[in-house]
């Protein structure tokens, strides 16, 4: 593994590798849930945790300019005493990097209002395979000259370039947060109140979903309830509370309770949210996880057609996460034995997904583990042009091989 601590040392290590013929595999915090970041047939791991400089914050501005090993809620946290705000909030965004984050696209709850990582990124410092170091984007919030290489290298994975220096816009800190947890006789009952909510005009800066399933893992008492929603609302105050006003008529109703936090209570529920993904682990010692994304007026069809391949295949389906933005984690739990059945399951989940018009990955990509699906939603054409791509930048395929191809 190497840790460099300057693009001109990121710099020297990829020369390297294109004079000696080495694989460089790079990589943050290694949180990727695709076998991204891993050096599987051998090579270099090449670390960015040691550059994690914020090098600036510009209010005037509003732009952060930042080493690709920052930790994301370190930036949130330095932003914060400036009153300042980075919405992309991936739930590991405690641990993962703003490197990482980008070269994968990240998103979180609030992609419903706010976007996702690839709505914040201005400007980026790449090193090409080969060594050479290029500054791409501009610093201003529009800019239209040439291809868009910069949107380019966000999502590629590390396999065009390795990012040694981020631009990213900012925004200021909404004055209010407020959460609102509702929960539901189903859990299609659940999504079409979220619905109702949206179309009423609302827009929360989040409105996550979590099916019975999930429920079950996270051992929440459950009196009748089997799906839960969680809406965080943001602005300032009058509006927050205009908003919070408006949701609670909409869902009383429909709901068999409803809650409203803020502060010390809010962060409990945003943490019970964050810790699904390992709690699920009690329902299968082995998942396959997805996060799909669906036109939103197809959840609860796709919802229910889970349920029904859940019963058929005998594992548990447990569907979490982003729906405000269409986007579900649909894991997929078992043990060792039952891998083929799981397979199986998955394949039929993702046909479906497309079927819905809907897309395999909103956030986390395709890395090693979903290579075989690229070409399901991808057509022939444009497979050849991302390929064509991959060998412009890195005509040796020595920059994180074997990933998404
Ligand atoms: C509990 C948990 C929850 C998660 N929740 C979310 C979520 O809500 N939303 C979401 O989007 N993801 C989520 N993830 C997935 C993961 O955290 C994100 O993909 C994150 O952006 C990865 O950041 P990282 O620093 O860990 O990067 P790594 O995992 O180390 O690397 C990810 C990819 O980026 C490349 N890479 C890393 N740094 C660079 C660089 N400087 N230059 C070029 N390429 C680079 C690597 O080669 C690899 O392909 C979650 C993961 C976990 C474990």
């Amino acid at each position: 593994m190497a840790l460099p601590c300057t693009p001109e040392e990121v710099s020297r290590i990829l020369a390297l590798s294109y004079e000696e013929e080495f694989p460089v595999v790079p990589r943050g915090a290694g949180t990727a849930t695709t076998g991204a970041p891993l050096a599987s047939e051998g090579g270099l791991v090449l670390a960015l945790t040691l550059m994690d400089r914020i090098l600036e914050i510009n209010a005037e501005d509003l732009v952060a300019v930042v080493e690709p090993g920052v930790v994301n809620a370190k930036l949130k946290e330095a932003l914060a005493g400036r009153g300042l705000f980075y919405p992309p909030d991936p739930a590991s965004f405690r641990f993962s990097t703003l490197g990482g984050n980008v070269a994968t696209g990240a998103g979180g709850p609030k992609g419903l209002k706010y976007g996702v990582t690839r709505d914040y990124v201005l400007a980026l410092e790449a090193v090409l395979p080969g060594g050479e170091i290029l500054p791409l984007g501009t610093r201003t919030l529009k800019g239209v000259v040439g291809y868009d290489l910069t949107r380019l290298l966000i999502g590629s994975e590390g396999t065009l370039a390795v990012i040694t220096k981020i631009t990213l816009k900012v925004l200021p800190l909404p004055p209010k947060r407020a959460t609102l947890a509702a929960g539901f006789a189903t859990g299609a009952e659940a999504l079409s109140a979220m619905q109702a909510v949206l179309s009423a005009g609302l827009l929360p800066a989040a409105a996550e979903f979590l099916d019975e399933v999930v429920l079950r893992a996270l051992e929440i008492p459950q009196k009748g309830v089997q799906g839960l929603l969680l809406f965080e609302f943001d602005g300032p105050e009058k509006a927050v509370e205009e908003e919070l006003h408006q949701a609670f008529k909409i869902l009383e109703s429909r709901s068999l309770f409803l809650e409203r936090a803020e502060g010390a209570s809010s962060e409990r529920l945003w943490e019970m949210r964050r810790s699904v993904s390992p709690a699920l682990k009690k329902l299968g010692s082995k998942r396959l996880a997805d996060d799909v994304v669906l036109p939103r007026s197809h959840l609860g069809t796709f919802l229910a057609t889970a349920r029904e391949l859940s019963d058929h295949f005998g594992l548990p389906v447990a569907c979490f996460g982003h729906a405000g933005d269409g986007n579900l984690h649909v894991n997929i739990l078992y043990e060792p034995s039952q891998e083929d059945r799981a397979q199986a399951l998955r394949e039929e989940i993702l046909r479906k997904v497309l079927e819905l018009s809907g897309t395999l990955s909103g956030e986390h990509g395709i890395g090693l583990l979903k290579k075989a699906y690229l070409p399901w939603e991808i057509s022939p054409g444009a497979l050849k042009l991302m390929k064509a791509i991959k060998t412009l930048f890195d005509p040796k395929g020595l920059l994180n091989p074997y990933k998404v191809f």
